[in-house]
């Protein structure tokens, strides 16, 4: 049987003057030939960006909505909801010529209120704990090679200063691929593992109907 993963990355692209770590990825994604998916701060899409974003896609990576502030959007009212979603929407759009097919909550805070605004899949995914300095490349490393089985997410962030993760990645792709694992972007895990994610009040973790959240 085929098994198939996706590297997903949060928080990018990095503002910090200096800050590579989202292009620092894509080299070790590039060197592997491993397509990703990034789901993007709407603010934090600049003009000084734009190529990251670009060398993104010309890599094979999709490139979704994070919200334009990143805020607890349980927490907004129908029409913060709403300018969340649809600025960092119009920005992917703008710049890409393509809308944007997932939505990851930050921090996962969801609602009903959420779900009835925002119609595209809700993903997950799971995580190593990777935006807490505390936890190191050997400990994220053991996390994802513990929750490896087809059709699994990801949850990663391309934060700024993040190195721990590129390390982890680096030593994942690898080690994954010797287990015959196939790394996809997130239209294809879903595609290639036979399940169709547009289902409402959905937030997915791992491509397979029994690891339908809600
Ligand atoms: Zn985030």
């Amino acid at each position: 049987m085929n098994k198939f993963l996706c590297l997903s990355f949060d928080d990018g692209p990095n503002v910090e003057s200096g800050d590579t770590t989202m292009n620092d990825m894509l080299d070790i994604l590039e060197e592997y030939n491993v397509p990703a998916s990034f789901f993007l701060i709407g603010n934090k899409i600049t003009e000084e960006n734009k190529s990251v974003i670009q060398r993104a896609i010309k890599l094979g990576c999709d490139i979704e909505n994070h919200s334009w502030t990143h805020p607890k959007m349980a927490e907004l009212t129908k029409e913060e909801i709403e300018a969340e979603y649809e600025k960092c929407d119009n920005a992917i759009l703008t710049l890409t010529g393509k809308k944007a097919q997932f939505f990851r909550p930050p921090y996962i805070s969801v609602s009903q209120q959420m779900y009835d605004i925002i119609k595209v899949p809700f993903i997950c995914g799971l995580g190593c704990n990777d935006w807490d300095p505390e936890y190191d490349a050997e400990y994220r490393y053991n996390q994802m090679m513990k929750d490896a089985q087809n059709g699994t997410i990801f949850l990663l962030h391309v934060m700024e200063k993040n190195s721990p993760t590129l390390q982890a990645v680096k030593r994942i792709i690898p080690e994954l691929k010797k287990q015959g694992y196939t790394f996809v972007n997130l239209p294809d895990l879903f595609k290639n593992c036979g399940v169709n994610p547009d289902i409402p009040n959905s937030l997915w973790s791992v491509a397979q109907m029994t690891y339908n959240n809600t």
